[in-house]
C-alpha cells in the first residue's frame, strides 16, 4: 500500500508517519532521508542531487522520484510506504503518478492532517530563544519559569525572525497555496482522506490507521 501524508508545516505529518510506520509494515520515507542515503552511498542519482542539496536548492523532481522508485524496491518497503514531505505541489503529484503508473503502481491513499492556520501559528510561532546560552523555549509546550527570561542564565529571551507570528503566517499561506491543488487532485481521484489534526497524537494515529485499514 502506497500512502502519502499531506498537511501544512507543524500539522504533525512526521510524527504520524513515524507512529503509523512503527505500527505497520509500511516504510516511512522522507525526501531528506532519500537525499542523505543516495549521497552517502554515491549512487548516480545521489551525485546528481548533491549540488542542489549542498547549495540549499530544490532538487529537481525527476531526481527525487527516481530515488523514490529505487527506494520502493528495497525489502523493508515491500509492503509499501508512507511518504512524508513529497509531493509538495501539483506538478510533483502528477509526475509521481506517472512514474508509478509506468511500473504498474499507484498511490492508494492521500491522508490529510487538517490543522487550522490559527493553531499552526500558535504551535510554530511560540518559540523564544536565549541569545546567551542558546536555550529554546515554547510558550505552550516549554515555557520559561519567568516569562521572557532564560531559566539557565537569566538573559532576556528574543524571537527569531522565522518564529515571529506574522512571518509564520505568511509562510503558512504560501504553503496553503501549494497544498490546496494537491488536496483537490487527490480528492478528484477519490483518494483523499481527512482527519482533524487538532487532537492528541494517539487519537489521530487511531483515525489514520482506521482509514488505511490498519488497527493501531
Ligand atoms: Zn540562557
Amino acid at each position: 500500500m502506497y500512502v502519502i501524508l499531506l498537511g501544512l508545516p507543524g500539522a504533525g505529518k512526521g510524527t504520524q508517519a513515524a507512529r503509523l510506520s512503527a505500527a505497520t509494515a509500511l516504510a516511512h520515507i522522507t525526501t531528506g532521508e532519500l537525499f542523505r542515503d543516495n549521497i552517502r552511498e554515491g549512487t548516480a542519482l545521489g551525485e546528481k542531487a548533491k549540488p542542489f542539496v549542498e547549495g540549499g536548492l530544490l532538487v529537481p523532481d525527476e531526481i527525487t522520484i527516481g530515488m523514490l522508485l529505487d527506494r520502493v524496491k528495497q525489502p523493508d518497503a515491500s509492503a509499501g510506504f508512507m511518504l512524508d514531505g513529497f509531493p509538495r505541489n501539483l506538478e510533483q503529484a502528477r509526475a509521481l503518478d506517472e512514474a508509478l503508473s509506468r511500473e504498474g503502481k499507484q498511490i492508494d491513499e492521500a491522508l490529510y492532517i487538517k490543522v487550522s492556520t490559527e493553531e499552526l501559528v500558535r504551535r510554530l510561532a511560540g518559540r523564544w530563544s536565549c541569545p546567551q546560552c542558546g536555550a529554546v523555549y515554547h510558550e505552550q509546550s516549554r515555557p520559561p519559569m519567568k516569562p521572557g527570561v532564560c531559566d539557565n542564565c537569566g538573559a532576556a529571551l528574543y524571537q527569531r525572525e522565522d518564529d515571529r507570528p506574522e512571518v509564520v503566517r505568511t509562510r503558512l499561506e504560501v504553503n496553503q497555496k501549494n497544498l490546496q491543488p494537491l488536496l483537490d487532485y487527490y480528492d478528484g481521484r477519490g483518494k483523499l482522506r481527512e482527519v482533524d489534526g487538532e487532537r492528541d497524537p494517539e487519537t489521530i494515529s487511531k483515525d489514520l490507521g482506521r482509514l488505511i485499514g490498519i488497527g493501531c
